[in-house]
């Protein structure tokens, strides 16, 4: 029995890809049909979001005219992790499995088989993994790399030069669902799931068209959100930094105590001013680390909803009706 899948698309500005994404993708569904991989109930969830071009008129119009597409609008720009966790957890009410892509097709569609093939066989989480990285600049490939390795000494458990291409199965998207964190990681929660998984290789493109709506500042903030929501053992050494420290300033003491008593205490001054500049910056850095921890319990214990639809396209018209991030199934 061929299974309905669903490709979950964010898209923020991308006016310039879509016409050719839709098209695209629409030959590989229809290819993966005929193969018997995907039933005709599958389609392509577009998710905008919020974006400030004419994405959602076009994925509108695509919806109308193409049977395949079906469209949800957020209602401002939650970033790609929400928009992309909105399509999920859409997709998780229609669909056996989905599997997520970006809008630019940079991930290579042609391997969306091999992710159903692992899915047939009994796979709940299919990951996407980048053969080479020869299409990124040097800066990215050092910068990628260098925070994998550092995520993995912080005992985060991420899929090296794995993005956000990969497929869920429907369990897999109900366990998601219970990850309530406004911080949103998805590649550090996925493997948290745990179910079986696999991987599927592919070589990435450049952007057939428009440009990265990542930038450095995005993507260093994305990386420290990867970083704060997942490990806390930047807390464990403030802790071990506290202990060195204060046994170093015993033995300061001391031998500010020793050279009081051998009457060898006129100059010094340089010493102290040294040492206050030195704790308070200390001090400084450990209380701006902790402030970042209590920022996430902060907006953690406020649990706003982490999206809202506005508007859908293409669905019949009983599903028809705008929701929120808020699961509302599991309240009693
Ligand atoms: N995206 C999004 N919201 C944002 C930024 C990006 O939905 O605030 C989408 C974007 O439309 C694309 C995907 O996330 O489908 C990846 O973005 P992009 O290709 O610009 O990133 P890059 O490949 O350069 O890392
Ligand atoms: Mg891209």
């Amino acid at each position: 029995m061929p299974s309905i899948v669903y490709l979950v698309i964010p898209c923020y500005n991308e006016e310039e890809v879509l016409p050719e994404t839709a098209r695209r993708l629409t030959e590989q569904l229809s290819s993966m049909q005929a193969q018997g991989l995907a039933a005709p109930e599958s389609r392509m969830l577009f998710v905008d979001d919020g974006s400030r071009d004419a994405t959602w008129a076009l994925i509108e119009s695509l919806s109308r005219e193409n049977p395949f597409v079906r469209g949800l609008k957020l209602a401002h720009n939650r970033g790609h992790q929400n928009a992309l966790l909105a399509g999920l957890m859409e997709a998780r009410l229609h669909a056996d499995c989905a599997i997520s892509l970006d809008a630019d097709l940079q991930d290579d569609v042609s391997v969306l088989p091999q992710f159903l093939e692992k899915f047939r066989e009994g796979c709940d989480v299919v990951y996407g993994v980048r053969n080479r990285r020869d299409t990124d600049t040097a800066f990215k490939r050092v910068t990628a790399q260098g925070f994998y390795k550092f995520m993995h000494m912080l005992g985060v458990d991420v899929v090296y030069n794995h993005a956000d291409y990969r497929l869920m199965s429907r369990r897999a998207l109900d366990a998601l669902s219970e990850y309530r964190e406004v911080n949103l990681f998805l590649r550090g929660i996925v493997p948290l799931i745990g179910y079986r998984s696999d991987y599927v290789y592919y070589d990435r493109h450049e952007r057939f068209a428009g440009e990265s709506k990542y930038p450095l500042k995005k993507m260093i903030s994305f990386a420290l959100d990867g970083i704060t929501s997942f490990s806390v053992r930047p807390l464990r050494l403030i802790s071990r930094l506290g202990i060195f420290v204060s046994m170093a300033s015993i033995l300061g003491l001391l031998y500010a105590l020793i050279s009081h008593f051998m009457g060898q205490t006129v100059a010094g001054w340089t010493a102290i001013i040294c040492s206050i500049w030195l704790l308070g910056g200390i001090q400084l850095l450990c209380v701006g680390v902790v402030g970042g921890y209590v920022g996430k319990i902060y907006s953690e214990v406020k649990a706003r909803p982490r999206y809202r639809i506005e508007e859908k396209a293409g669905f019949p018209l009983d599903s028809a009706a705008p929701s929120s991030g808020q699961q509302e199934e599991k309240r009693v």
